[in-house]
C-alpha cells in the first residue's frame, strides 16, 4: 500500500475545508482528499447565503442575540460570539480572493431570512451562493503551492496511534487503497441528511466522518439535532430541491390547498418563525388537510425581481412547469443540516489527539438546538481558519510525520450478496418515519431494534468499494441519532418528541455527549 506524508491531512472540500487548507497552507505542506469531485458538497448547493452584520442598524450583539434565542437555550455564547465577530472580515477575505457577491449600489446587498431581526445574509449571483464560494476557495487553494488535492479518493478510516490520530486510510479511483500519514487531520467531510429518506442533502451526505471519529474515539454531540428544512420543491423527478427560507423572507406565503395561510395562527413571525415551528406547523397541516405538501405562493411578488433574486428556484420550477410568478409551488420538509457532531472547542479541536473538526461534521455549540438561517457556511469558514491556526503551532512542535507499523489482518471480500440498495432505501425510510421531525419513545426504541438486527449482517462485511462503507457508515450515524434522540426525553428546538413535547430546563439544558464504548457499544460521555 502506498505511504503519503503531509503535515497537514484534510478530509473535504466544501467550505470548511478549503479554508481551512488555505490557511494552513501558508505554512504547512496540505493534502485535501475528497471522495468526489472537488465542487461536490453541500456547500457546493447552499443558496440563501452566509450571516454577516452589514447594515448600519444592525450589529454582532443583535446577530449573537438571534442566534442563542432560536438555538433554544443550548447555545455556547463563547462560540457564537466568536463566528458573529469574524464575519465581516471573513466576507471581505472571500472579495479579495475573487468571490463576487451581489451589490446594491457599491454596498453588498443583505436579504432577510428566518430568525434574524435584521437583514443580514450576503448572497452571491442571487441563489448561488454556495457554487461562488467554493469555486473562489478552490481557484485559491489551487493556486498555493503547498496544498495537493486528492479528487475521487475516499476516506475509509482515521489512523489513530495511542489514541493520537496520524492520518487516514483512504481508497483513491485510480490507485487503490493509500495510506496517509499526517502530523494535523482537519476533518471537514460534512452531514449526513442522506440518511433520512427526504433530504435537501447530495448523494456525497452520508455522514462518514461522523462514523470515522466515531470508531476513532471522539467524544460526538448533539447528535439528535437533525434540522429539517421546511420547504423542499415536492414534484416527483426533481429530487428535494430547496426552496430557500430567502424566498419566505422576501415575503413569499405558505399556503394549504384551499389558498390558506397556516402560519398567521402559528407564530408571531409566520413563514419567518425559527425552521423547527414551520416544519412542524407545515406537517400537521399536511396531516390535517389529508394532504402531501402545501404550498408557496409567491405571486403577489414583483415578478422580474424574484426572478433576478432567485434564478436557480425560478429555472428549476420551469422544468417541471411551474412559473414561480403565477403558480403555486408544492413544497415540504425534508432532513437538511446535522447540527450535532464532533464535540469541538473554539479552535476546532475534537477530542482525540491530534484531530480537529470544522464545519457541519463539528459541534461547537454554535447553533444550539436549531441553526439560525445562513449561520453554518459562516461558522465553516470561521473554524476552518481557527482549526487550521491551530493545527499548524501543534504541527510546528512536533517531528515531520512518519508511517507507524500497522498490521492488516483484512482480506478483500468476495462477492457480497447485500442488495445494499435496498439496505440503504431500507435505513432512509425507517429514519424518516422513526427519527424523523416528530418522534416518540417507541418508534426510537424500535429504529435502534431494527440498526442493531441489520447491522448483524452489513457491520460484519469486509466491503472493497465506497458503496458499502457508505452503506456502513450510514447505519452507525443513525444510530447515535436514535440513542441520542431516545436519551433527551424533552423537546427542544429540531428535537420533538410527541410523547414529551415540553422543554425541560431544569433537566435537560445540557448537551448529550456520547462516546464509543467497545464493551458496550456507547455510553456517555463527561
Ligand atoms: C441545499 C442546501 C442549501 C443550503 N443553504 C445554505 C445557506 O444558504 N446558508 C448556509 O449557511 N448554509 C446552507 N446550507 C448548509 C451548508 O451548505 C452546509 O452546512 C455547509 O456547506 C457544510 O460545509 P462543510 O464544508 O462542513 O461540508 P460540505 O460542504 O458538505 O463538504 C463535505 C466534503 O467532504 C467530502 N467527504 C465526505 N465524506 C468523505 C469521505 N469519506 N472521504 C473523502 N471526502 C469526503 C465531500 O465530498 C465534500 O467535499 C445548505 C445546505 C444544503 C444542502
Amino acid at each position: 500500500m502506498p505511504h503519503i506524508l503531509t503535515d497537514v491531512l484534510v478530509i473535504g472540500s466544501g467550505i470548511a475545508g478549503l479554508r481551512a487548507a488555505i490557511e494552513a497552507g501558508r505554512h504547512n505542506t496540505v493534502l485535501v482528499v475528497t471522495k468526489s469531485s472537488a465542487m461536490e458538497s453541500n456547500t457546493a448547493y447552499a443558496q440563501g447565503g452566509i450571516a454577516a452584520v452589514h447594515a448600519e442598524n444592525d450589529s454582532f450583539e443583535s446577530h449573537a442575540a438571534d442566534t442563542l434565542r432560536v438555538g433554544c437555550g443550548l447555545g455556547d455564547a463563547e462560540a457564537v460570539a466568536l463566528v458573529v465577530r469574524e464575519a465581516p472580515g471573513q466576507i471581505r477575505q472571500l472579495q479579495e480572493w475573487g468571490a463576487s457577491f451581489d451589490l446594491e449600489g457599491r454596498r453588498i446587498a443583505v436579504g432577510r431570512e428566518g430568525g434574524h431581526s435584521a437583514p443580514r445574509v450576503v448572497h452571491a449571483l442571487g441563489d448561488a451562493t454556495g457554487r461562488e464560494i467554493v469555486s473562489t476557495l478552490l481557484r485559491q487553494a489551487r493556486s498555493c503551492e503547498n496544498i495537493r488535492i486528492f479528487e475521487n479518493c475516499f476516506a475509509i478510516d482515521l489512523l489513530t496511534d495511542d489514541g493520537r490520530c496520524v492520518g487516514a486510510v483512504t481508497f483513491h479511483e485510480k490507485f487503490g487503497h493509500q495510506l496517509i500519514w499526517a502530523n494535523a487531520t482537519i476533518l471537514a467531510s460534512g452531514g449526513c441528511g442522506r440518511i433520512w429518506r427526504e433530504t435537501t442533502n447530495p448523494p456525497i451526505a452520508t455522514g462518514d466522518g461522523l462514523a470515522m471519529a466515531f470508531r476513532a474515539g471522539a467524544v460526538m454531540c448533539d447528535m439528535e439535532m437533525m434540522q429539517f428544512h421546511p420547504t423542499t420543491l415536492y414534484v416527483a423527478g426533481a429530487g428535494r430541491t430547496l426552496v430557500s427560507e430567502a424566498v419566505r423572507g422576501e415575503g413569499a406565503w405558505l399556503v394549504n390547498r384551499a389558498g390558506e395561510r397556516f402560519m398567521l395562527q402559528v407564530h408571531p413571525q409566520a413563514e419567518l418563525a425559527p425552521r423547527d415551528v414551520v416544519s412542524r406547523a407545515i406537517l400537521a397541516e399536511m396531516q390535517r388537510t389529508r394532504t402531501t405538501c402545501v404550498y408557496l405562493d409567491a405571486r403577489h411578488l414583483p415578478a422580474s425581481a424574484f426572478k433576478q433574486r432567485f434564478p436557480h428556484i425560478t429555472e428549476t420550477c420551469a422544468r417541471f412547469g411551474i412559473d414561480v410568478t403565477k403558480d403555486l409551488i408544492p413544497v415540504r420538509p425534508s432532513a437538511h443540516y446535522m447540527i450535532g457532531g464532533l464535540r469541538a472547542d473554539l479552535s476546532g479541536r475534537a477530542d482525540v489527539e491530534s484531530l480537529w473538526a470544522v464545519g457541519e461534521v463539528a459541534c461547537t455549540g454554535v447553533h444550539g438546538a436549531n441553526r439560525l438561517a445562513s449561520n453554518s457556511l459562516l461558522e465553516g469558514l470561521v473554524f476552518g481558519t481557527s482549526a487550521a491556526r491551530a493545527a499548524a503551532e501543534d504541527v510546528a512542535r512536533r517531528p515531520a510525520a512518519s508511517p507507524v507499523h500497522i498490521e492488516s489482518r483484512i482480506s478483500p471480500s468476495g462477492r457480497t450478496e447485500l442488495d445494499l440498495a435496498d439496505v440503504r432505501n431500507s435505513l432512509r425510510s425507517v429514519a424518516w418515519r422513526n427519527a424523523g421531525i416528530e418522534r416518540n419513545g417507541p418508534r426510537l426504541e424500535e429504529m435502534l431494534e431494527i440498526i442493531e438486527f441489520w447491522g448483524r449482517y452489513v457491520m460484519d462485511k469486509v466491503f472493497d468499494d465506497p458503496d458499502g462503507w457508505e452503506t456502513q457508515n450510514m447505519l452507525t450515524v443513525a444510530r447515535l441519532v436514535a440513542w441520542s434522540a431516545r436519551c433527551r426525553t424533552e423537546s427542544r428546538g429540531v428535537h420533538f418528541r410527541s410523547d414529551f413535547p415540553a422543554s425541560e430546563d431544569q433537566g435537560w439544558r445540557r448537551r448529550i455527549a456520547i462516546r464509543r464504548d467497545p464493551a458496550e457499544g456507547l455510553h456517555l460521555a463527561d
